[in-house]
């Protein structure tokens, strides 16, 4: 039987990574999975039940709901992954505002990441992925085939996130870069799978390279690794 793959792709906020990932997914036919949407998808569940806000959140009671609550994955045509919440699918009341600036908050929760990490796991079996996040090399797949760690400025980043939030809700570019900050500060500090370089990871800078640059020269490196 042909040995699945799995590439690794971590990094901090609005790096570029889901954007570049599907299209690695899509030059090598493989499924891409936003690990991102998950948390995020957990982080509307806690919303839509006041279990969350910015001062405070009930974690036993958010484990509870999730033990009667189905998450799954369906693909499109494009092998790009679509999260449902009890078979609704979400995508971006998912992306605004202020469950960007609650997620953290529950990412940063052992019990919930456990949870995750499990969804995560099932859903690549017998699949080759390419999988973004912030703990995909170091902790999920930290056998992965190919890991990356794709970097930016907080500057760069910022402007790409309040571009993409343009068709979603009206927000500031200094509201955007105050919030990507607090997340950054939380992922890097935070106890439990805190984002890291992971081990034997490839860093890629995308500030001075287009998109279509870093995916060249990702797919190159890809190759290498692959077929060495
Ligand atoms: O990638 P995205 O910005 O959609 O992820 C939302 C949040 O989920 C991140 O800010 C981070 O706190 C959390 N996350 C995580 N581990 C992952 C993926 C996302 O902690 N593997």
């Amino acid at each position: 039987m042909k040995k699945t793959k799995i590439i690794a792709i971590d990094g901090p906020s609005s790096s570029g990574k889901s954007t570049i990932a599907k299209l690695i997914a899509r030059h090598f036919d493989y499924t891409y999975i936003d690990s991102g949407s998950i948390y995020r998808a957990i982080t509307y569940i806690a919303v839509k039940h006041n279990l969350i806000d910015n001062f405070k959140i009930d974690t036993l009671a958010i484990i509870e709901i999730l033990k009667k609550t189905s998450i799954s994955f369906s693909f499109n045509s494009k092998n790009q992954n679509i999260i449902s919440v009890d078979g609704v699918e979400l995508d971006n009341e998912i992306r605004t505002f202020k469950i960007s600036s609650l997620v953290s908050l529950i990412a940063e929760k052992n019990e919930i990441r456990q949870y995750v990490v499990k969804i995560q796991k099932d859903i690549s079996i017998n699949k080759s992925v390419v999988m973004d996040g912030r703990d995909i090399g170091s902790i999920v797949f930290p056998n992965a085939d190919v890991k990356f760690y794709l970097d930016a400025s907080l500057e760069k980043r910022s402007e790409r996130r309040w571009m993409e939030l343009q068709n979603i809700e009206d927000v500031s570019l200094d509201d955007v870069k105050n919030d990507l900050h607090k997340r950054d500060l939380k992922d890097l500090n935070r106890e439990f799978s805190p984002l890291v370089k992971p081990k034997n990871s490839i860093t890629v800078n995308s500030d001075n390279l287009s998109i279509e640059q870093v995916v060249y020269n990702m797919i190159k490196i890809i190759d290498k690794v692959l077929h060495s």
